[in-house]
């Protein structure tokens, strides 16, 4: 551990393949939040990094070094890329438990993930695409698709290694050139992944990656005019303000933002499973979760019951340091968000709802410098309060109560988020009537959270536009050109002379 210590104490950026410090020698401490220790700095990027970081990509790109290697090349880059990321698995799931705080088990499965991410796309970008059309004329027309030249990519804090290789592999794979942006919170696993891009030997230029502050190196890559694409996973405030800044170049924007995500219980659902996953559905990563199943919505003749056994559970969450393999739960990124996530347990007292369980920070047991908040159940909710409405991102959730089908639709659809979303029934006709009214882009029935590389990860209104894995996820980085050929080469004689 000491040894992992030294090696990550001073990070660095990586741009046109040299590691470096910010340009005006500035850092940040990066905080490890199960004990408030700075485990490491990270230079503060400027403007002028950025900027380096985008011409530096720019050039890769329009010299071809990348987008001009036969895909099978770029595909053998992501199958070392994956390989590397296995033999480092071990140091990667420590760092991210360190950095982020979740559990090792959580973060270990965001390591074989991301490994899986990338072989997922280097299998998939040597596989047939494109499309050919009957026109009138005698011309044969085609579709091709190509990439979209520099890409910024801009990551949140919750899954740091692993929403960065949702971005990473995929733009890698269709050819782009990428200037990547962590989070400030969390740059430590995404600086790993670049020493891994290093030791495979990408070209230089292909991949660059500036740390620092959104408001400095995520607004420099959203506005600049040599980014073709930008595209962002975090808030939904900052991806309204990125979609904007992006419109002055108007870039191709993709967005994957918050949620407030519905899981509806109906009385027929197996009622240990529904609780099981219930659970799962919110507190697994702490909350910190996109997709997190944050408004729990139980039909009324079950609700007390389930109140009463999801609280008694939730009171046997192990909460701890993610280091520690008894922990089942681990603490908020951070200071200012552990005081966000209180301060909406504030606001929904104020509100009016009661606490079932939970509702303070942890200071018990040893844990009083880490960001700890015990798993929290608010009932007796209105569809207005602001908890049922807006993502607290945190180990928080609510149960609504509702009479029937129509009405557990019409609460369930009643925010301005559409991410996520689960049914519980054992009535499979109902269960897909209910999914399909879902104004939500991932559902599940039966079940809560599963994410598959195969498949497309995103959200309707305020949570997103486009979509991350799958086929889908690699469209999003690519261009469609039409391309049409001529059969016939002689004069067209529109005009008489
Ligand atoms: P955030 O919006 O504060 O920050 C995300 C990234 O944007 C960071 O790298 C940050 O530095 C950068 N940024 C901040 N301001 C910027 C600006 N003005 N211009 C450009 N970049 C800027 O989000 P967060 O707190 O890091 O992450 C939590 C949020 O991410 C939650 O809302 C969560 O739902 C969302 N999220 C969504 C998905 C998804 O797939 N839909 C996945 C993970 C997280």
């Amino acid at each position: 551990m000491v040894e992992l210590k030294n090696r990550i104490a001073k990070l660095k950026m990586f741009i046109n393949g040299e590691w470096k410090d910010s340009e005006n020698k500035e850092t940040r401490p990066v905080i490890n939040p199960a004990n408030g220790e700075v485990i490491s700095h990270a230079p503060e990027g400027t403007i002028a990094d950025a900027r380096a970081a985008i011409y530096a990509a720019r050039k890769a790109f329009d010299e071809g070094v990348w987008s001009g290697l036969p895909a099978q090349e770029r595909a053998s880059y992501l199958f070392k890329i994956a390989d590397k990321i296995d033999e480092y698995a071990d140091e990667l799931t420590h760092l991210e438990t360190m950095d982020n705080g979740k559990t090792l088990r959580e973060a270990g499965f965001d390591v074989g993930d991301a490994a899986a991410c990338f072989r997922y796309y280097a299998g998939l970008i040597t596989k047939p695409d494109g499309y050919t059309y009957h026109v009138a004329d005698p011309v044969q027309a085609m579709v091709v698709r190509e990439p979209v030249g520099v890409c910024g990519l801009i990551v949140p804090w919750n899954y740091p290694l692993l929403m960065s290789v949702w971005k990473i592999a995929p733009s890698l794979a269709a050819g782009n050139t990428i200037v990547f942006k962590p989070s400030e919170v969390t740059p430590v696993t995404p600086k790993k992944l670049f020493e891994i891009f290093e030791e495979v030997g990408l070209p230089k230029g292909v991949a660059n990656m500036v740390m620092g502050a959104g408001p400095v190196v995520g607004n420099e890559i959203a506005s600049h005019p040599e980014v073709d694409m930008v595209s962002f996973t975090g808030g939904t405030k900052t991806g309204k303000h990125i979609m904007k800044t992006a419109a002055d170049t108007m870039k191709k924007v993709s967005l994957e933002l918050g949620g407030k995500s519905p899981n509806i219980i109906f009385a027929d659902a197996d009622f240990e499973t529904a609780v099981d996953y219930a659970l799962f559905g919110i507190y697994a990563g702490a909350g910190q979760v996109c997709s997190a199943g944050s408004r729990i919505l139980v039909e009324e003749t079950i609700y007390d019951q389930f109140v009463a056994r999801f609280a008694e559970r939730a009171k046997q969450i192990k909460v701890g340091p993610g280091n520690d393999p008894s922990t089942e739960m681990g603490p908020l990124v951070s200071k200012e968000h552990l005081d966000k996530v209180l301060r909406y347990i504030e606001l929904g007292k104020q509100e009016g709802a009661t606490i079932a369980c939970g509702g303070n920070r942890i200071v018990s047991g040893g844990l009083d410098k880490g960001y700890f908040v015990e798993p929290t159940v608010f009932v007796d909710v209105k569809q207005e309060m602001r908890i049922v409405q807006e993502e607290i991102f945190g180990p928080v959730v609510v149960i609504q109560k509702f009479k029937d089908e129509k009405e557990a639709i019409k609460l369930a659809n009643g925010t301005v988020y559409g991410l996520a979303g689960g049914v519980f029934t054992n009535d499979g006709a109902k269960g897909l009537r209910v999914i399909k009214k879902l104004r939500s882009g991932i559902t599940w029935v039966n079940s809560y959270h599963p994410t598959y590389n195969e498949a497309p990860w995103g959200g309707y209104k305020q949570s997103g536009i486009g979509r991350s894995l799958g086929t889908f996820g690699l469209e999003e980085f690519q261009e469609i050109k039409q391309i049409n050929i001529n059969l016939q080469v002689e004069p067209i004689g529109w005009f008489s002379n």
